[in-house]
């Protein structure tokens, strides 16, 4: 029987990443994943992995640590003994504020996590995906559409992952490493009441061109194309998971 091939994605234990290691665990991967501090969500969404038939192991790590991600790989390492692919989800907003309210202190915690938290994790896996690996960024379309009066500072550090994601395509593309991003667009998760905003997406749900909010679930399903055999000749996307928006 195959090998089954072992997946990393950092933030897994609610939102997102949660669908992510879901689907993932259903399509065949072993799949190890990190949390911030949500201990009894990471456990629910292990044992999911667990009952669709992977191996899953859900591990506490700050991800804007460079010794907690050092950590990370090495735990990886010695569960799994390989890793094929890497899903870079974990990701905070900050609080809402215009750019003449934000502090360096929110930006600076929100680049450390967002950017340079994804910049080690790439660096880590650069070392030890196989050819044919892959890594996918979850950016958002907050990039392109700029935060403004919300968080400028989260949009901007969205647009730097963008930009990563197209250099990193073309420095990791000899080594046979597919690079992409993933953009969503308004997504029902707790983010926005983390963000102080709990009712953001009833609010904006009817501006979206679909009229209506996207689920994890369905941003899950771009992740798991991008990773696959599917998506061979497919390297610096940023793909849109929107609804048009
Ligand atoms: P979420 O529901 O708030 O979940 C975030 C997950 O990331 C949680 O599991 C959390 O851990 C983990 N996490 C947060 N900070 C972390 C850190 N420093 N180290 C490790 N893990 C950390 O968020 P989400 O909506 O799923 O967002 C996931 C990604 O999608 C983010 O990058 C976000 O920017 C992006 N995105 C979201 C939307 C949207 O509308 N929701 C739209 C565009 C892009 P705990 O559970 O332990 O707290």
């Amino acid at each position: 029987m195959a090998q089954r091939k072992v997946l990393l994605v950092t933030g897994g234990g609610r939102g997102i990443g949660a669908a992510v290691v879901r689907l993932a665990a259903a399509r065949g991967w072993d799949v190890a994943f990190t949390y911030a501090g949500n201990a009894a969500r990471a456990a629910e969404t292990e044992a999911a992995a667990k009952a669709a038939g992977a191996q899953a192991l859900a591990l506490q790590a700050d991800v804007a640590d460079p010794q907690a991600v050092a950590a990370t790989f090495a735990q990886v390492k010695e569960r799994f003994g390989r890793l094929d692919a890497l899903v870079n989800n974990a990701g905070i907003t900050g609080p809402k504020s215009t750019l003449r309210e934000s502090t360096d202190a929110i930006w600076e915690t929100v680049f450390r996590t967002n950017v340079l938290g994804l910049v080690a994790c790439c660096r880590q896996a650069l070392d030890v995906l196989p050819q044919g690996g892959a890594i996918v960024n979850v950016s958002s379309r907050a990039s392109e559409l700029g935060g403004a009066g919300e968080w400028i500072h989260y949009a901007a550090s969205k647009g730097a992952v963008d930009t990563l994601t197209i250099g990193l395509a073309k420095e990791a593309a000899p080594q046979g490493i597919r690079v992409n991003a993933v953009n969503p667009g308004l997504i029902e998760t707790e983010l926005h009441a983390a963000a102080g905003m709990p009712d953001r997406v009833a609010r904006m749900s009817p501006g979206v061109p679909m009229a209506r909010a996207g689920s994890a679930e369905e941003v899950a399903e771009a992740v798991l194309w991008l990773l696959s055999d599917g998506a061979s000749y497919v390297t610096g996307a940023l793909v849109p998971v929107s609804g048009g928006r």
